[in-house]
């Protein structure tokens, strides 16, 4: 990615090294490469946040900004790039883009939708409209994920995003219409993020903000997240009715479809026969 004349969003909230937790155990560690790319599944969201709710966390207020190290300075300026397609996409229906905020944290926090903790990945809470991303996700961006990886990383963040549009356009209000906690419905919420996340990735084109191979690696790290693929890799067999985000090849269409057009109205999962 060309991310050196993006503005940084100074929506970005650092919490690391004042929350709780000493960092990963060895579970977190061997569950979390396949989790980061999980994204937001509120069912899983709330289990967890059940279990581990008796836990302590530091609340204390953390002032919002943009970090100055290279991962932070990363991170500010995908979401800050975002910021500024989602903006101008508001804009063309004149509505307004209420932009979201972003945690980054180690370990464990406290979200209004319950406690997060690293093993669940890169979550997006809709009760206090913010992105949550760990440590252990952001190691990775330094390592794994360094250009020309940036793009699959990015990627994980404009998903994220993508289910904050949903909350400002009424995708939750629909799944929860339908019942979110179906694995249909949460399918439909997902590959609609996917195709939110190709509609940024659209704009960045139109912005040089995108090489030639970021498409490809995009691409690559949409099929890697299929449940088909997860599953494979983590319990050695496909089970399609326990998916939750869709399978590689759809996860793959609807991110392409967001990617050729770059029009929101081309991602209604919901009302589309054939997913
Ligand atoms: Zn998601």
């Amino acid at each position: 990615m060309q991310l050196g004349d993006q503005q940084p969003s100074g929506n970005v909230e650092d919490r690391l090294g004042i929350g709780v937790g000493g960092g990963l155990g060895i579970g977190g560690v061997v569950i979390a490469p396949v989790a980061y790319f999980l994204g937001f599944d509120p069912s899983t969201v709330i289990n967890v946040a059940e279990q581990v709710s008796t836990q302590r966390s530091d609340t204390r207020e953390v002032p919002k900004g943009a970090p100055t190290d290279e991962t932070g300075q990363f991170v500010s300026k995908v979401l800050g790039s975002t910021e500024t397609v989602w903006d101008k996409v508001f804009a063309q229906s004149n509505t307004r883009y209420r932009p979201p905020t972003l945690v980054l944290y180690d370990g464990q926090v406290r979200s209004a939708c319950g406690m997060g903790q690293a093993a669940m990945g890169p979550f997006y809470c809709p009760n206090d409209e913010k992105l949550y991303l760990d440590l252990a996700f952001l190691r990775e961006l330094q390592t794994r994920f360094r250009a020309p990886g940036d793009f699959a990383a990015a990627y994980v963040i404009a998903h994220e995003v993508g289910h904050h549009v949903q909350k400002l356009t009424g995708g939750f209000d629909r799944a929860d219409a339908r019942g979110r906690e179906s694995n249909q419905n949460s399918i439909r919420m997902e590959l609609q993020a996917d195709c939110y996340a190709g509609v940024w990735g659209h704009y960045a084109g139109t912005m040089n903000q995108v090489d030639s191979g970021d498409i490809a690696e995009g691409l690559n790290a949409a099929a890697a997240v299929g449940d088909d693929n997860i599953q494979r890799q983590t319990q050695g067999r496909v089970s399609p009715e326990s998916f939750t985000h869709g399978s590689s090849a759809q996860r793959q269409r609807w991110f392409k479809r967001g990617l050729d057009s770059g029009k929101p109205s081309d991602c209604d999962t919901f009302g589309a026969n054939a997913l």
